[in-house]
C-alpha cells in the first residue's frame, strides 16, 4: 500500500511538508526532555513493592524451611524462592536455581560456560573453530529482538544469525532448516512470552517445533528467557506451552536453559534471577557457578517470597502493575492511530503484555525517525538496536517503551513521533 504522500501531487506534497516542518520547529521550540527509550517500570510501578521493604525487621526469623538465610549455605536458593522460580519458568524446583538479581548476568554465565566447558560433555563451543577449518560457532537471533541478548553472543566470539519473528514467533521452516543439517548453530534466542519487543507470545506449534525439531548439534540450546511470563495486561493473558513439559516428553529436555526474574515484579536489578534447566543441566551449571560462588543473597530471596507467597499473591500483584501501564498502552494505541490513520506511514502491535510496543515505519525510515525525535527532545532505543549488531536491513524497525513516562509526558513523546513519522516519510517521497 502506497502511503498517503506517495499518492500526492507535487505542489499537495511540497505543502503537506512546509506544514509538518513549521510543526516540528514548533516542538523543538519548547525544548522537551521526554524518555520512551528503556523499557523500566514507573516509579508508581516501583513503589508497589515497597512495602517488602518493611518485610525483614532486627526481629524477623530468618529462617526458610530450615534454612539459615542470614549465613552461608543453600547455594541453590531457599526452598521458597525455588519454588517461586519453578511457577515463572514451569518447571519442578529442584530443577530451579534462585540466584542473583539479574537473569541477564546468569544468561551471560550460561554462555560463558558453554563456551569455556561446553554442555553435558560435548566439546566447548570456543575449540569448535578450531576444530572445524575455522567455522564460529552461531547464534540464531530471531529479530526484531532484544539487543543485550545479541550482545552476550557476540561478545564471546559467536556470529549472529538473523532470523524473523512473526506473528507466531520465529519464522520456524527457517530455523528447522538452519540448524537440521549444520552444527555449528548452537543456540537460539527466544523470549517467548510478550516478546521484546514486538509483544507476541509463541503459539503452542512453534514451541512444539522449537522442543522436537531435529538439530545437527547435539548440544544445541534453547534460551528460553521467560522475562514476561507473568505481565499479562489483562486478566486473562495469552497462555504460553509448557516447554518443559513438551521436551521432556520428546527426550530433548536437555537443550532447554529457561531464565526469569523479578526485575519486572519488583525492584528492576534488585530481584531475584532464576535459571530452569533439565536435571543434568542444572547441576553441570550449578557446579560451574560453585567455583565462584558460595551462596546468593537470600535475604533478599526471603524478603521476596515472604512478600509474595504465593501464586495468588503474585498474580494480585501484577494485577497492580497492570493497572499502571494499561492506560500507557492504551495511549500508544489512541495517539498513533488517530495521528497516523490513512497515511499508511507506519503499522505497529498491539500486545497483550510485556512492556514493548514495536513500529515499523517506510524502507530506510526508522534512523531518521530516531534522530528527528531526538532532536525534538524524544529519546527513543536507537534504531536497529532490536537487529543483531544494531543492522536492521530495511530500517524499519523501532521499539517504543511506554512503561516509564507518565502518561502526560508520553502523549507528548507519542505526539512527536507521529509528526516525525509523517515528516520523514514525505521527505523520503520527495527525494
Ligand atoms: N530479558 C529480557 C527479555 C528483558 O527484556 C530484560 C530487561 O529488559 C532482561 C532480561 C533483564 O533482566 P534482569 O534484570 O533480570 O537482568
Amino acid at each position: 500500500m502506497p502511503t498517503m504522500y506517495q499518492t500526492m501531487s507535487d505542489e499537495e506534497l511540497t505543502h503537506a511538508l512546509s506544514e509538518l516542518e513549521a510543526l516540528a520547529d514548533k516542538i523543538r521550540a519548547r525544548k522537551l526532555s521526554l524518555d520512551m527509550a528503556r523499557g523500566k517500570p514507573s516509579p508508581e510501578q516501583v513503589d508497589l513493592s515497597r512495602p517488602m521493604l518493611s518485610v525483614l525487621d532486627a526481629d524477623a526469623d530468618l529462617f526458610d524451611e530450615g534454612v539459615d538465610c542470614s549465613n552461608y549455605g543453600c547455594f541453590e536458593g531457599i526452598p521458597s524462592a525455588r519454588r517461586m522460580g519453578a511457577h515463572l519458568l514451569g518447571c519442578p524446583a529442584d530443577q530451579v536455581l534462585a540466584l542473583g538479581s539479574s537473569s541477564l548476568l546468569i544468561e551471560h554465565d550460561m554462555l560463558a560456560m558453554f563456551w569455556r566447558k561446553g554442555s553435558l560433555g560435548a566439546m566447548p563451543w570456543s575449540e569448535y573453530a578450531v576444530a572445524n577449518d575455522g567455522v564460529r560457532v552461531k547464534a540464531l537471533c530471531p529479530s526484531p529482538g532484544y539487543d543485550r541478548h545479541f550482545a552476550i553472543s557476540a561478545d564471546l566470539g559467536m556470529e549472529n544469525i538473523v532470523v524473523p519473528m512473526g506473528a507466531e514467533g520465529p519464522d520456524m521452516d527457517e530455523v528447522e532448516h538452519l540448524v537440521a543439517s549444520d552444527a555449528s548453530m548452537k543456540a537460539i534466542w527466544c523470549v517467548p512470552k510478550y516478546s521484546n519487543p514486538v509483544g507476541i507470545t509463541y503459539s503452542n506449534d512453534v514451541v512444539h517445533r522449537l522442543a522436537t525439531m531435529k538439530t545437527a548439534a547435539p548440544d544445541f540450546k534453547i534460551l528460553w528467557d521467560n522475562a514476561y511470563c507473568v505481565h499479562d495486561l489483562a486478566d486473562a493473558g495469552d497462555e504460553l506451552a509448557n516447554i518443559f513439559e513438551v521436551a521432556r516428553s520428546a527426550g530433548t529436555e536437555d537443550r532447554i536453559v529457561a531464565f526469569a526474574s523479578t526485575s519486572k515484579i519488583t525492584f528492576p536489578g534488585a530481584g531475584i534471577a532464576f535459571i530452569g534447566a533439565s536435571p543434568a543441566g542444572i547441576h553441570e551449571f550449578a557446579h560451574y557457578m560453585q567455583a565462584g560462588l558460595i551462596s546468593a543473597d537470600k535475604l533478599n530471596q526471603l524478603r521476596h517470597t515472604r512478600f509474595l507467597p504465593d501464586a495468588e499473591a503474585m498474580r494480585a500483584h501484577m494485577q497492580r502493575h497492570a493497572e499502571l501501564l494499561r492506560p500507557r498502552f492504551a495511549a500508544v494505541e489512541r495517539v498513533l492511530s488517530e495521528g497516523l490513520r490513512g497515511t499508511n506511514c507506519a503499522r505497529w502491535t498491539r500486545p497483550h503484555g510485556g512492556y514493548f510496543v514495536s513500529l515499523d515505519g517506510v524502507p530506510g525510515s526508522a534512523k531518521r525517525i530516531v534522530e528527528l525525535c531526538a532532536t525534538l527532545g524524544v529519546r527513543l532505543t536507537p534504531a536497529g538496536a532490536t537487529f543483531p549488531g544494531g543492522l536492521d536491513p530495511q530500517d524499519t524497525n523501532i521499539r517504543i517503551a511506554p512503561s516509564y513516562p507518565t502518561l502526560e509526558e508520553l502523549h507528548e513523546a507519542l505526539e512527536v513521533l507521529v509528526v516525525a513519522i509523517k515528516l520523514v516519510s514525505a521527505q523520503i517521497v520527495l527525494e
